[in-house]
């Protein structure tokens, strides 16, 4: 099939709710994939951090394809012989209590909401259907009603209200603020610690240590959306770590597969999924045992082959590269690890144009907001490609 036929297929048969680059992929591997004319690119957004591992991971996909051929799903209406070695695998790596396993990044900031909610009326006594949870301006944290509800981007609430009540909108970065906004009612405060869609937007130094400390004094659950953030992208296998505090939950999806399968889960602390009882909660597919061994693998390659500490070093070799480009197009580049946002000037005239010029030239990336460029190759990138991403991206913004 060539790119014209897989394009008119797409737009007579499905939703058009994406405005994709055309660019008709049918192969991957490692930092790199082709299209359907044989083209070659640099895949420079990692399905927004799905793919860390690198695309077709071999050592993830034997375990895809041994576990498929074992057991698949069971629900949980019974058990299956993955889903504690999944737990604990996860437990033990991330130092967490509990994991509640789901499929989407959108169900585990779901999944969360109900938790804390819960844990609100049960442990911190707050009158039933009265809880307030705190989250940011300019989050994301998924496309269903309830998270849509306390988006402050138009475009992805219009049209789809009412929304579910009980949230408060407060700026990101802002310790003054959460502290102004906090009542008796409050029981969480959701927030990722870098804001990936947004921009590539990092918080002041010392925010995430801060809002810890609110949170613990009164009695806040503190809920990191790090399904972006997380398994290695930032340079630490949580971006938690770069301030060395512990939330009290963490949602992790995305890369937790590698990019074979939709696999999340709330991490958590004794108390706060302590307080689930059978029957509160669940999902057909969430822990099934290909997504459980998929899942271990997927973790297991991204610490044994040293994936952490080397976004961690291309991350800052990268950054350094994009500050040294020389451009009035450039307002700023800012990044943490392998999770880097380029700012256009508004001169620049839109980042969607400059995105189609490196696809051209054989390097996929794609705009946030119309003036950023996001950078965000799987982890696996190294010195060589990097030089070669610089010069192309050097070319398309002189
Ligand atoms: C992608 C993302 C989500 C939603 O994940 P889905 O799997 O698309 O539902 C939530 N939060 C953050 C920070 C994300 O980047």
């Amino acid at each position: 099939m060539d790119a014209y036929q897989a394009i008119e297929l797409e737009q007579t048969y499905g939703a058009h709710n994406y405005q994709p680059m055309d660019v008709v992929l049918c192969r991957g591997e490692g930092v790199w994939v082709w299209d359907v004319a044989g083209n070659k690119y640099l895949d420079c957004l990692s399905a927004y951090s799905a793919v860390n591992q690198g695309h077709c991971h071999p050592r993830i996909m034997q375990a895809m394809i041994e576990q498929s051929r074992t057991l698949t799903l069971t629900s949980r209406a019974f058990r299956n012989d993955q889903l504690g070695l999944f737990y604990r695998d996860l437990c033990r790596l991330t130092n967490s209590h509990k994991v509640l396993p789901m499929n989407s990044g959108a169900e585990a900031v779901e999944t969360a909401i109900k938790a804390v909610r819960k844990w609100g009326y049960v442990e911190k006594g707050v009158p039933e259907d009265e809880a307030e949870i705190i989250v940011c301006g300019n989050n994301f944290h998924g496309r269903t009603i309830t998270i849509v509800g306390f988006s402050t981007n138009e475009n992805s609430r219009k049209g789809f209200g009412p929304f579910t009540p009980g949230f408060k909108i407060i700026p990101f970065g802002d310790v003054a603020a959460l502290e102004q906004v906090l009542t008796p009612n409050t029981v969480g405060f959701l927030v990722e610690p870098i804001q990936g869609e947004a921009g590539v937007i990092i918080p002041p130094d010392g925010y995430l240590k801060a809002v810890r400390n609110i949170c613990q004094e009164n009695k806040i659950v503190l809920i990191l959306d790090e399904i972006q953030t997380g398994l290695g992208r930032t340079g630490k296998l949580l971006a938690e770590a770069h301030e060395e505090i512990e939330a009290d939950l963490t949602l992790i999806g995305k890369a937790l597969s590698g990019g074979f399968y939709p696999v999340s889960a709330v991490l958590s602390n004794q108390a706060v999924l302590g307080v689930l009882q059978p029957g509160d909660h669940g999902s057909t597919f969430g822990g099934n045992p290909l997504a459980c061994a998929v899942s271990r693998m997927a973790l297991k390659v991204l610490v044994e082959e040293g994936m952490i500490e080397n976004a961690a070093d291309m991350g800052a070799y990268f950054l350094d590269g994009l500050k040294q480009v020389k451009s009035q197009k450039i307002k700023e580049v800012r990044g943490k690890g392998l999770m880097i946002g380029v700012e256009l000037d508004t001169k620049a005239g839109g980042a969607r144009s400059y995105c189609e010029e490196l696809m051209t030239r054989g390097l996929l990336c794609k705009e946030t907001h119309d003036h950023i460029i996001r950078f965000a190759p799987p982890l696996v990138i190294d010195r060589e490609t990097i030089d070669w991403a610089l010069e192309q991206i050097e070319a398309v913004l002189k």
